[in-house]
């Protein structure tokens, strides 16, 4: 994407043999800007091309049914439940994920009485070792800001309707911590294997927007 091609970016044009490049799809603003960041980070020796090729594999190779098996152990393991409570990572650690970036993994519990929802108000802070890349609307300015001012909403347009009982907490993201949702055990699974209860786990009740889905697949809000 950003190697040296004897030229800037702003001088190429259609006329140039660029074979896999297609000048006809115009960038958003966000992709303008990650492109310059991308080609200045390079330029001044900070990463190099590969690096941030490799980098940007790893993150791809994982998705939220890998958030989803830690969750299920957890549902069906209390000690390691309690490990993971304590050290994320190294708790996640014994079922083989090793978290790619610096940045601590805190995973928050949702119970009867409290429900958690992350956000990263700043940018777009992600437990990508566990469930990949973010979705989109995680990094739009509508979801960072109203998050934090009226989590219920937000909530509420994601299909949870939370009871009033149940006490809200927020929980922002920064470089340096991240967050993991533990959601609540759905009712009904005692019978189901670890296996048959990770497919319950999407990857929002894992941010925390809903909740897992029911044993019949539903959702339940
Ligand atoms: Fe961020």
């Amino acid at each position: 994407m950003s190697e040296d091609h004897g030229h800037d970016h702003a001088e190429i044009g259609p006329e140039d043999e660029h074979p896999g490049l297609q000048w006809d799809v115009s960038l958003s603003e966000r992709a303008k800007r990650s492109l310059a960041m991308h080609e200045l980070l390079i330029e001044k020796g900070v990463v190099t091309n590969e690096e941030v090729e490799t980098a940007s594999n790893n993150l791809r190779r994982r998705t939220p049914a890998d958030g989803a098996k830690v969750v299920a152990k957890a549902w069906v393991d209390p000690e390691f439940k309690q490990r993971l409570l304590d050290d994320a990572r190294a708790a996640v650690y014994e079922l083989g994920y090793s978290l790619a970036h610096d940045a601590e993994l805190s995973v928050v519990e949702n119970t009867e009485d409290v429900h958690h929802v992350v956000v990263c108000t700043l940018c777009s802070c992600y437990p990508s070792s566990l469930l990949g890349p973010p979705p989109d609307w995680y990094k739009s300015f509508a979801y960072r800001q109203r998050t934090v001012i009226e989590p219920r909403s937000v909530m509420r347009e994601f299909g949870l309707e939370l009871s009033q009982d149940i006490q809200v907490r927020v929980v922002d993201s920064s470089a340096d911590q991240r967050y993991l949702v533990l959601p609540e055990r759905p009712a009904g699974t005692d019978g189901l294997t670890e296996e048959q209860l990770a497919d319950l786990v999407t990857r929002d009740s894992m941010i925390g927007v809903t909740n897992p889905l029911s044993p019949e697949g539903a959702p339940i809000s």
